[in-house]
């Protein structure tokens, strides 16, 4: 992908060595950022090392922020700490996008940088809510406008919200919403039925 009228830095196999190898010694001249997290790093930081198509190097923090990427928690490229409530942010923008796969508090605390625990316990300070119960009600809240669809399978519409485990959807569903989600779209439909 082409990034026309930004400040990219090229990425050279000297800079990639330096990243996969967390580099100290290359911290003054580059940071790198990831497309898939939002965040970006210095070449030092301990995370999980990225995919290489979905990196971008920057020659300095102002560029990369510019850019909409923010600092990690973790190696703190702008020599600041970040924001809880921008960390929570940035975490509940990646749920929206990506709650369809598989996510538990630990990739979400490898994604965003953290401990499991400290983000446990900052989302819910943040949101009023665990990271898991956000992750459920967005889940559930997109199967119910799924089964508004009539010709969805119910199956279906489980794995479409991440939850391919389809007795398990059907009683999460049932605690959540309190019918099941044939019932809730039957009701939908008779009701429908009834206005027509
Ligand atoms: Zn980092």
């Amino acid at each position: 992908m082409k990034h026309e009228g930004s400040s990219d830095e090229m990425m050279t196999d000297e800079k990639w060595q330096a990243i996969i190898s967390n580099d100290a010694a290359y911290n003054h001249q580059f940071f790198y950022a990831v497309k898939t997290t939002g965040i970006f790093c210095k070449p030092s930081c301990k995370s999980r090392i990225p995919k290489k198509e979905n990196v971008r190097i920057f020659q300095n923090a102002e560029e990369a922020l510019s850019a909409h990427f923010r600092p990690c928690k973790r190696c703190k490229p702008t020599n600041e700490r970040l924001p809880d409530n921008d960390w929570v942010a940035l975490i509940t923008a990646y749920i929206d996008k990506n709650y369809s796969d598989k996510l538990t508090l630990e990739t979400l605390a490898e994604m965003s940088h953290g401990s499991p625990y400290h983000l446990h316990r900052t989302f819910k300070r943040i949101s009023g809510i665990t990271p898991v119960v956000y992750i459920q009600q967005i889940r559930i809240n997109t199967a119910k406008n799924l089964l508004l669809q009539n010709d969805v399978p119910i199956a279906d519409i489980g794995k479409a919200v991440g939850i391919p485990n389809i007795p398990y959807f059907i009683t999460l569903f049932k605690k959540m919403i309190g019918h099941t989600p044939a019932q809730y779209r039957q009701f939908h439909n008779k009701s429908e039925g009834l206005n027509k």
